[in-house]
């Protein structure tokens, strides 16, 4: 029997006007796979798409759209033989960058259709919220807040909501607790990091591993001007204000309730964070090593 191909598309996603589907399909076409195609509805009926992905019972489902579309398909592949593909096609295309999956289409394309099929680890966070990306509570989850609240529009009003926040940013007290120790830390963000850098290209976690059962905690301790311009000019954080712990899960309680995002949907305020790492989790199709 051919392969059979479903790819959910967010056609609201990114600034350009692609006709995915079309493009989708000529690539294919005269190939022995079995296409089908879910554009998802404005607003996405996360119930509704779930029902679809597991009746359509496909080899591949593939999310064309930017991070909050793979997450959608992601929660209902894990765990299945579904193997999860990428199509960059949103406005941050943060784990597509992660994964090296280029953003042409036909590349893209040629990576689910013969690229290395793998398994990723997933985290999931007070037991409802999975993490294929990068998390955080603090100052990051307050700017993805603000974004969303602000009418931001171009890189000058992106540097406003940025410079802003920055210069509001309190710190957290947060106590950590992991295998069998517990510590307690200031930090102007908490990272829960199953992968390595931001939709920006700053490197939060340079030891990050998709496959490897364990995901790290990064503790930015203190964030000075200098190194909010660094991570805005993507230069990455500055090490010697950060700390790292390698894990398998943890428990992070805050002194006060703090913002808190997970692959850049921001969630709201928590005092608790309790994050276990489900070890390769999702099939997914990447590029050959
Ligand atoms: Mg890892």
């Amino acid at each position: 029997m051919p392969d059979k191909i479903l790819f959910v598309i967010n056609k609201t996603s990114g600034e350009n006007n692609n006709d995915w589907q079309a493009g989708i399909e000529a690539y294919f076409k005269g190939k022995d796979v079995v296409l089908e195609f879910y554009h998802l509805p404005d607003p996405v009926d996360c119930n509704s798409l779930d029902q679809y992905i597991k009746d359509a019972k496909a080899d591949k489902v593939v999310a064309v759209g930017g991070d909050g579309t793979i997450s959608l398909v992601a929660k209902s592949v894990r765990g299945t033989p579904m193997i999860l593909g990428v199509i960059p096609a949103g406005s941050a295309n943060g784990m597509a960058k992660e994964l090296m999956i280029p953003t042409k289409l036909e590349d893209a394309l040629q990576i689910i259709d013969s690229g290395r099929q793998t398994y990723m680890d997933t985290i999931l966070l007070n037991d409802k919220h999975l993490c294929l990306h990068l998390s955080d509570v603090g100052i990051n989850a307050q700017l993805i807040k603000n974004f969303e609240e602000g009418d931001t529009r171009g890189k000058i009003g992106y540097l406003k909501v940025a410079w802003k926040t920055i210069i509001r940013r309190q710190a957290l007290e947060v106590t950590i607790k992991n295998d069998d120790k517990s510590f307690c830390r200031k930090a102007i963000m908490v990272v829960i990091a199953n992968a390595g850098k931001y939709g920006t290209g700053a490197v939060i976690n340079p030891e990050g591993e998709i496959d490897d059962g364990l995901f790290e905690i990064v503790i930015v301790k203190r964030l000075t001007l200098w190194g909010f311009l660094k991570i805005m000019l993507s230069l990455g954080f500055d090490n010697k204000n950060m700390e790292i712990h390698q894990t398998r899960s943890v428990n992070i309680l805050a002194k006060h309730r703090a913002h808190f995002q997970v692959d850049g949907e921001y969630i709201g305020k928590v005092d608790k964070i309790a994050a276990i790492i489900q070890p390769k989790n999702i099939r997914i199709m990447l590029p050959q090593a």
